[in-house]
């Protein structure tokens, strides 16, 4: 899940979790136009923009690459789906694996009001949920079950997406001191992400389960060769990625 960022819970219970009350709380008429419809289309634009070639981010490509390369190749208009979510959540999108779907939330877009604003969240957020639906794909894993496997892919998804990029998170950098400042911000987001699926955890133990899995799952970069702290990074990363399977064996 990516919280303001997205999130997740398993199956039909993901999808009901999103969405309760959503029809009984809203009017989407508005002065003769259907803001529910508007919204689906402009956030599928959206998601175009941004899986499009001359608009790509080296994370989304290299995600997208890395998918196809294990044998879950993402069709966008089947793998990503536009729905309406509950209105009083932070939640931007989550990953589904049981219809092995991203799902992002339309009228939480709407809400974002520059242009840039919405191509970076978009940006970040297939990131972070293409990364879960990565560690689904090559492991199996129980995220909505297992809080080991939930902790470990959010610690991965903050990490490897590139929302905790120092570009975009200059005040809370200078705020929080430059050094170590990438790892501070994937804990954060790490734990509310993890937080939005389990809220029943107390914070003691959440942090203490944060603790136990951030060492090997920060460390590990799959399918990057490198933490990729800046965009430079991604793009070296994605580069060494596409050299070495055009020479590998299949
Ligand atoms: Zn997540």
């Amino acid at each position: 899940m990516a919280e303001g960022s997205s999130e997740e819970s398993s199956g039909n219970n993901l999808r009901d979790f999103m969405q309760k009350d959503v029809e009984s709380r809203r009017s989407y008429m508005w002065y003769g136009k259907d803001i529910k419809a508007e919204n689906k289309k402009n956030t599928r634009a959206l998601v175009n923009k941004v899986l499009s070639y001359e608009h790509s981010s080296p994370f989304v490509n290299m995600l997208m690459l890395a998918m196809a390369n294990s044998g879950c190749a993402v069709n966008p208009d089947t793998h990503i789906a536009i729905e309406e979510c509950y209105p009083n959540t932070n939640v931007l999108g989550a990953f589904d694996p049981s219809n092995n779907q991203i799902v992002l939330c339309q009228n939480q877009f709407a809400k974002l009001y520059t242009k840039r604003g919405r191509y970076l969240s978009m940006t970040y957020l297939l990131s972070h949920e293409l990364i879960h639906a990565f560690d689904h794909c090559r492991a199996k894993s129980d995220v909505y079950n297992n809080p080991t496997h939930l902790m470990c892919t959010e610690v991965r998804a903050a990490a490897l997406s590139g929302q905790c990029m120092l570009q975009y998170n200059k005040i809370d950098a200078s705020l929080s001191g430059l050094r170590d400042y990438h790892k501070q911000c994937v804990r954060k987001y790490a734990l509310l992400s993890f937080r939005a699926m389990f809220p029943q955890w107390i914070d003691s133990e959440a942090s203490a389960l944060l603790d136990k899995v951030f060492p090997s799952c920060y460390n590990d970069h799959e399918p990057f060769d490198r933490m990729p702290l800046t965009i430079k990074q991604a793009e070296l990363s994605y580069k060494a990625y596409q050299t070495r399977h055009r020479y590998s064996v299949k």
